[in-house]
């Protein structure tokens, strides 16, 4: 049965340039477990060679995180989220020998920026990636800010260093609207709304599916829609700058990071790595 939905997703016929060409490697590189498949769910099952890099093991130093999920341990829900992880991919065809982690602590990305550009970059060379797909940054969530970043930089240090850069482009996560509200499934106003891939009712019933396997996280994702999903060429950006002029989503939390403080780290590790706006 899975076999038959997914073949169904595979045989969809594509209409853009801005996903996979023929005999590329494609890298889906996220914050969380459940990111890859909120913004790009119902495009994994059509990919085929794809690698799905989590930055972050989706779990915080913060116990009631864990807790709520009937986790005694950090570790354990770190497990737990990676087994959610794997069971989501497992729908898209996506083995688990094509899952990679980072393994940074979830809402520590900010705090290894340098480090996980470094890391990328290596990865992205090793693995020869000819198509990234990943956060735009948005002040949606402080981690996926530090991997859009991350991203960025990687790709130009690569570039600097005289290899042949990967395509960015974009999925949506979301982002703070004017009343403060979450909008999930579009791009922040103001940039490139990118360009809308309808799923089919196949894929729609797929993906709704690959985000119920995330159970530890069903209210946070009942926001998130399955009917559409969206991807634009990756911008350059001025990291140490608000993006757009709707505020951060995550300043109205306790997530341990302020968007004053997350532009200075930024611009720090920015002056670090020897890189501008990218
Ligand atoms: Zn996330």
């Amino acid at each position: 049965m899975e076999d038959q939905v997914r073949d169904g997703v595979r045989g969809a016929p594509e209409r853009s340039l801005l996903l996979q060409r023929s005999g590329e490697r494609i890298a889906v590189i996220a914050a969380h477990p459940d990111d890859e498949t909120i913004g790009a769910g119902g495009h994994l099952p059509r990919m085929e060679d794809v690698l799905v890099l989590t930055v972050t093991d989706g779990a915080p130093a913060d116990e009631a995180d864990w807790k709520a999920a009937n986790c005694s341990h950090r570790d354990e829900y770190a497990a737990l989220r990676r087994a959610e992880l794997v069971s989501s991919m497992a729908l898209a065809g996506i083995s688990a020998e094509r899952l990679e982690c980072f393994h940074v602590q979830d809402q520590q990305a900010s705090a290894n920026i340098e480090a996980i550009a470094l890391r990328l970059a290596r990865w992205l060379r090793e693995h020869e990636v000819g198509l990234v797909l990943t956060h735009p940054f948005e002040m949606g969530h402080p981690d996926h800010d530090a991997v859009a970043l991350a991203v960025h930089a990687a790709v130009a240090l690569n570039g600097r260093n005289g290899g042949a850069p990967p395509r960015l482009v974009e999925f949506t996560s979301y982002h703070r609207g004017p009343s403060g509200e979450l909008i999930a499934g579009l791009f922040a106003p103001g940039g490139d709304p990118g360009e809308v891939r309808d799923l089919d009712g196949t894929t729609r019933t797929l993906k709704r599916r690959m985000l119920a396997t995330y159970r530890s996280q069903a209210r946070v994702l009942a926001p998130f829609r399955t009917d559409v999903e969206r991807f634009r060429p990756a911008p350059t950006y001025d990291f140490t700058a608000p993006p757009h002029g709707s505020g951060a989503y995550y300043d109205m939390f306790n997530w341990g990071m302020r968007s004053e403080h997350w532009f200075l780290i930024a611009g720090e590790a920015l002056k670090t790595l020897g890189l501008g706006p990218c």
